[in-house]
């Protein structure tokens, strides 16, 4: 007899990335995106192992997977799925949402993106799909035009970040240089980075 009230649907947000190595770029991302959007939790899923990305050696997953986790490990907020890399072999977006689906039936997905990334979001062939599955949520880059993608109304989202220069390529640049990465990643990935002797050889 009591009061019909509808279950609150979870609101989980998705961080798909290569992460070699993950850096305070995704992460201030990722925690601005979940405040601005009241996500309940941010999912980070490093892709799968391709042969190459852009003509250069992807770390090895395992690597990745842990930097991952070493880096969000103390936000109850965050969490790792291996989803990508247990499946194996290049990572489709398409398959990372159709298997958080099957996971998380309920739960309102939120795939958080670079804004260099969302422009090529007309690019997927499962784009209608892709925004049946989940809210696309743009982030600004430094050095990246945020371009409306013109996706149909209510399915992206562009979001203002504070601006971070990071990326990836340049930690492994600045490694490979004997430059330091002391807080442009987190401590702990720093370690990581210098106990696996990631990068050195990066050119
Ligand atoms: P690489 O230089 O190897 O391409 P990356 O820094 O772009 O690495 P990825 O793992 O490719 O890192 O990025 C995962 C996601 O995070 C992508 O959607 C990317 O656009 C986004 N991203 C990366 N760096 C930033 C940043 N500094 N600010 C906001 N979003 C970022
Ligand atoms: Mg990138």
């Amino acid at each position: 007899m009591g009061e019909h009230t509808e279950p609150v649907k979870r609101r989980l947000g998705v961080m798909g990335g290569t992460f070699d190595p993950i850096h305070h770029g995704h992460l201030v991302a990722a925690s601005e995106v979940a405040s601005q959007f009241h996500l309940d939790e941010v999912i980070f899923v490093p892709t799968g192992q391709p042969w190459q990305k852009s003509h250069k050696t992807v770390s090895p997953a395992e690597d990745r997977y842990l930097m991952t986790v070493i880096a969000t490990a103390s936000n109850p907020q965050f969490s790792v799925s291996r989803i990508d890399i247990d499946r194996g072999g290049k990572t489709y977006t398409i398959d990372t949402l159709r298997d958080l689906r099957a996971l998380h039936g309920d739960a309102d997905l939120f795939f958080i993106t670079g804004a260099d990334a969302l422009g090529q979001i007309l690019t997927w062939h499962d784009a209608e799909e892709l925004v049946s599955l989940a809210h696309f949520i743009g982030v600004t880059r430094p050095g990246h035009v945020l371009a409306d993608p013109g996706l149909p109304d209510g399915a992206v989202s562009l979001v203002e970040v504070p601006a971070l220069a990071i990326s990836s390529t340049d930690c492994r640049a600045r490694v490979a240089q004997g430059d330091p990465v002391w807080y442009l990643v987190p401590d702990g990935v720093v370690r990581y980075i210098d106990k696996k002797q990631l990068y050195r050889d990066n050119g």
